[in-house]
This record gives structure tokens, sequence and C-alpha cells, in this order.
């Protein structure tokens, strides 16, 4: 559960909820009626800290701090259930996919993504595919007749990584380690 903290009124940020109704266009937030629904059919409810239905009515109040730092932007598995069931039609599943890029800019992503990203851009692998880890993963292929693994295409990965918001998560990482 989120830890309850009193927030004074000047640290809301009443714009934020026009900034994002603008990105999402006629499936705005801004119809919710807060009936719940989208909380109630939501595949990962027990395992976040602001239900769906709250990160809304929190996104209206404009604490923008409280839901960027919260963990329900990154365990939603995008499954868009909330955003199919909605009487509103509110896009609550492209919504959180907004707040995830938010969360990045501000240098607020989970240390998990961070490495993964990290070790796609130093590896082009997602997990390290290198040493002990390597010989096991070539050991495994050969016995089941897989052919060997192509190297990956650096330059086209990194290109990649740059040209996106992931390269945020670069950045975030490389001013950490110089701090
Ligand atoms: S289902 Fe839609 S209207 Fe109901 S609380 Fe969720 S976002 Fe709001
Ligand atoms: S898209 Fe995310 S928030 Fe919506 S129901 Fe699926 S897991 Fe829950």
């Amino acid at each position: 559960m989120t830890e309850e903290k009193v927030v004074k009124s000047s640290e809301l940020d009443h714009h934020f909820r026009y900034e994002i109704s603008e990105k999402v266009g006629a499936k705005t937030l801004l119809k919710c009626i807060q009936c719940g629904v989208c909380s109630s059919g939501c595949t990962v409810s027990e395992f976040i800290d602001l239900q769906p239905h709250r990160v809304v009515a929190s996104l209206l109040l404009g604490l923008k701090d409280v839901v960027l730092s919260s963990n329900a932007i990154w365990t939603c598995s995008l499954c868009h259930r909330c955003t199919e069931r909605c009487p509103k039609n509110v896009d609550y599943s492209f919504i959180l996919a907004l707040l995830r890029n938010m969360a990045v800019e501000e240098g607020n992503a989970p240390k998990e993504y961070t490495v993964t990203v990290n070790t796609l851009y130093d590896s082009g692998f997602v997990v390290p595919y290198t040493g002990r880890m390597k010989e096991t993963i070539d050991r495994r292929r050969e016995r089941l007749e897989l052919p060997q693994i192509v190297p990956p295409n650096m330059d086209d990965i990194r290109f990649i990584i740059e040209k996106t918001n992931l390269g945020d998560l670069i950045k975030n990482k490389n001013n950490e380690e110089e701090e």
C-alpha cells in the first residue's frame, strides 16, 4: 500500500489532467465517473499500490508526483481490459503508457528497466550473453539442435534506443554514475 501523506494544494499540478487529455483525445480521463469498473477487472490489481480508478482520481486532482512515483504505472501488463470495460470510454491503458514516458523523462523509471535497456545497449541482448551464461546457453542450444545465435546488429539496436524515449533511460543511468 502507498504510504498516506498530506499533500499541500501548492504541490498540486492542476494542468496535469489537461496535459494528458490533450494527448489522449476523445478517450480523455476527464469523463471518468469513478465507478471503479477498471479496478474491479484489473488483472494485476493485487500487486499495485494504486488501483486504476484511484490513479485516474489522482490525475484529476493534480497529484502528479504521487502517480509518477507509484508502482501502478509499471506493474500494469497492458492487457487493455480496463479500457475495454470503461463505461465512459476512458483509455486508461493508453494513459498508463503516457505516464511511463513521463516518468522516464523525470528519471523515475524502476532500476530493472534501466538495467535491461543498458544491457541491451551494451551487448544487444536483454540478458548478458557472455562468459558462463553464454557457455550454458550455447550448450543447451546444441543439445536441442538449434542453430547458433547470430550476433545482433549493434548499430541498429543503438540507433533505435537513442532515437526513442529508451535513450532517456541510458542518459539517466549515466547521470547516476557521474554523481
Ligand atoms: S472504469 Fe472508466 S469511468 Fe469507471 S473509474 Fe475507471 S476510468 Fe473512471
Ligand atoms: S491494462 Fe493494466 S491497468 Fe488495465 S486492466 Fe490491464 S493490467 Fe490493469
